[in-house]
């Protein structure tokens, strides 16, 4: 267990203060362990798996971060079983050297097995949700672990009951894979990191999308009024959400500036760091983007990244 470290180079926003204490856990008992040492010192943890969703703040976390390193992985037939440290592009080879399939498209996500889950990460057509089985966690409440099947998990567009249990800790996960063939699958790994390559900002420091999407289905959304004030949006009327990035484009949000922080030229729903930008900036940038969608179409904005000491 270390004190004070600064959480910034564990985020590929590059931005957040220090943790009050931090350990590196390769293992479902250091994982375990670190929470005990949270609950006997009174202090709030908190999980990072590759820190690709979350914003964490200037002050940083005035308790225990657990980054999660845990990535053991073992093949058995068409199952994975696998620790929730491991990286998605990890477990996307390991699963097509295998020769299952139908996880290819996670082969861009720059995060973990365990954040991927908890955020049901997902992108062109697929999400981790569909070939899960079940997920081991451990409760830290009832102090004890427990295996729950996947669909138990309550997964919906880029959420899970894991958003509304903080003390549920994925330590492990299941998942069962179709047979696919081998060149096929690398095919399509191409061609995802190509279309990843020209239509997102990859290079620069970046939390992927800030915003979700916003599903039709959402209670505060009026269809006929929204498309009568908005017909842009009919090309979204075949699609289960709207997309965040053309609202925040058609509010004029691309290429904002704040400090060092600039909204993509490429996709506006990245927020880019081009050096030294602080979580406030972010933080203004997120208020100066829910602001703009809300007057120019009358639309809430929900954050996707995971706020961490604010
Ligand atoms: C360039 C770029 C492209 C991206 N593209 C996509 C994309 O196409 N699709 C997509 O869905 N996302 C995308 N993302 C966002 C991000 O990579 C995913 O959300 C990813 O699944 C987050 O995993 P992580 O390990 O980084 O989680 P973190 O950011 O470290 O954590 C996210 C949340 O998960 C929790 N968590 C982490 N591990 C555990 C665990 N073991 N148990 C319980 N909770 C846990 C954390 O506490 C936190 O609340 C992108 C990000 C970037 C930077």
């Amino acid at each position: 267990m270390q004190e004070n470290v600064t959480l910034a180079p564990h985020t590929t926003y590059g931005i957040g203060g220090p943790a009050r204490f931090f350990r590196e856990a390769e293992t479902p008992d250091q994982i375990i362990n670190s929470i005990q040492f949270a609950r006997k010192k009174s202090l709030p943890f908190f999980l990072l798996g590759a820190g690709s969703n979350v914003l964490v703040s200037d002050e940083g976390f005035p308790g225990v971060v657990i980054k999660i390193k845990d990535a053991q992985v073992r093949v058995e037939g068409n199952t994975i079983i696998a620790g929730p440290g491991i990286m998605m592009a990890r477990l996307v080879h390991t699963a097509v050297a295998a020769g299952l399939s139908d996880i290819e498209w996670a082969i861009g996500v720059p995060g973990t097995l365990g954040g991927s889950i908890r955020g049901n990460a997902a992108c062109f057509g697929g999400e981790t949700a569909a070939r899960l089985d079940s997920v081991e966690i451990y409760d830290a409440r009832l102090d004890e672990t427990r295996t729950i099947p996947a669909k138990m998990c309550e997964f919906g567009y880029k959420d899970s009951i894991f958003k509304r249990r903080p003390a549920w800790v994925i330590l492990s996960a299941r998942l069962v894979l179709p047979n696919g063939d081998i060149p096929v699958s690398y095919q399509k790994i191409l061609e995802h990191s190509r279309v990843r390559t020209v239509s997102q900002s990859i290079g620069p420091k970046s939390a992927g999308c800030v915003f979700k999407n916003i599903p039709w289905s959402r209670k505060d959304i009026e269809r006929t009024k929204i498309l009568m004030l908005h017909p842009e949006l009919a090309q979204f009327m075949n699609l289960p959400e709207i997309p965040a990035s053309f609202c925040l484009d058609r509010s004029g949000m691309k290429r904002e500036r704040i400090g060092a922080v600039e909204v993509s030229p490429v996709h506006a729903n990245y927020f880019l760091n081009h050096g030294g930008a602080s979580a406030e900036e972010i933080m203004m940038m997120i208020g100066v983007a829910k602001d703009r969608v809300r007057r120019t179409f009358g639309l809430e904005l929900e954050e996707e990244i995971a706020k961490v000491g604010f």
